[in-house]
């Protein structure tokens, strides 16, 4: 049985995100992730998804009051670390900007914007004018972003070719600069490159105080079943933050935390059949 010491302080990470009534991604994955790295995991739902792993069937976005009130009594009753956010609307995403603008800088909790617009299996959860809000309010106040390849693009406002390691920086610098956020982590899960037959998939982070990009390799795993990877890293991350890793050791931790969990996933599910078929 999992046993938790009298003296164990659990650092505290919210996250205000879609709830993702499959459970594998959004609010639940956060959750769930949250707990497994060690942390108390507070949540402000911004809106409700009917879904399966593969399609999003409904949304029902929270009302803006709403979600206010949540922000207000979970940020006065308890201190909180690291604020991780997923999915969002216009309006959660403003309310959350006017409340972080509101508190002491040093009250702050440190903030990581996983710009959930393109979810990893491709479907769309986002739109131009959440785009422009995130940039102008959101981003800026944020301690790291963590964008997808398309959710890059939607930032920057065009397709760009990444065919190589150096444009895979130059991209996540100019996310960095659009979205006046210093830090970025460019997920490049979605293409493989290949080094001596061998598959393998690129992280980048770029760090804008020392003007740097970090690359993480890691291997590639073959499948398709990767539906909450982006918010399970983001949560990962976060908690790796709020535990008090450095930036660089919590995202080499998500990184490696997220890898393993795709593999054993795979490997679990191998003989597992669903009402739909073999997974
Ligand atoms: N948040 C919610 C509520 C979702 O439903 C999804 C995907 O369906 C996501 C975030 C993004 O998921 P992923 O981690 O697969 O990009």
């Amino acid at each position: 049985y999992l046993t938790l010491s009298r003296d164990e302080y659990l650092p505290v990470v919210l996250t205000v995100a879609g709830s993702d009534s499959s459970g594998g991604a959004g609010i639940e994955a956060d959750t769930k992730t949250i707990t497994a790295h060690r942390c108390y995991a507070m949540t402000c739902v911004t809106a409700l998804t009917a879904q399966s792993p593969v399609a999003v069937s409904d949304v029902h976005p929270i009302p803006k009051e709403f979600v206010q009130k949540v922000l207000d009594v979970n940020l006065a009753d308890m201190k909180c670390n690291v604020i991780k956010t997923g999915m969002l609307t216009v309006d959660a995403a403003s309310v959350l900007s006017a409340k972080l603008q509101s508190m002491a800088e040093k009250e702050r909790p440190k903030l990581v914007v996983d710009p959930v617009l393109v979810a990893t299996s491709g479907s769309a959860l986002g739109d131009s004018k959440l785009v422009e809000v995130l940039k102008k309010e959101l981003t800026p106040l944020a301690d790291l972003l963590t964008p997808n390849i398309p959710e890059c693009f939607e930032l920057v406002g065009e397709k760009v070719e990444i065919g190589s390691l150096a444009q895979l920086c130059d991209l996540a610098e100019r996310v960095s600069r659009v979205t006046s956020c210093s830090n970025v982590l460019v997920k490049g899960g979605h293409i493989p490159w290949e080094d001596e037959q061998k598959k393998y998939i690129t992280d980048v982070l770029y760090v804008g105080s020392e003007g740097k990009c970090i690359v993480y390799k890691g291997s590639y795993v073959d499948t398709t079943h990767t539906h909450g990877t982006g918010c399970t890293l983001a949560s990962a991350i976060s908690s790796n933050l709020a535990r008090g890793y450095s930036l660089g050791q919590a995202v080499y931790g998500g990184i490696e935390y997220v890898q393993n969990g795709i593999a054993i996933g795979c490997e679990v599910a191998k003989d597992h059949v669903t009402a739909n078929g073999p997974i």
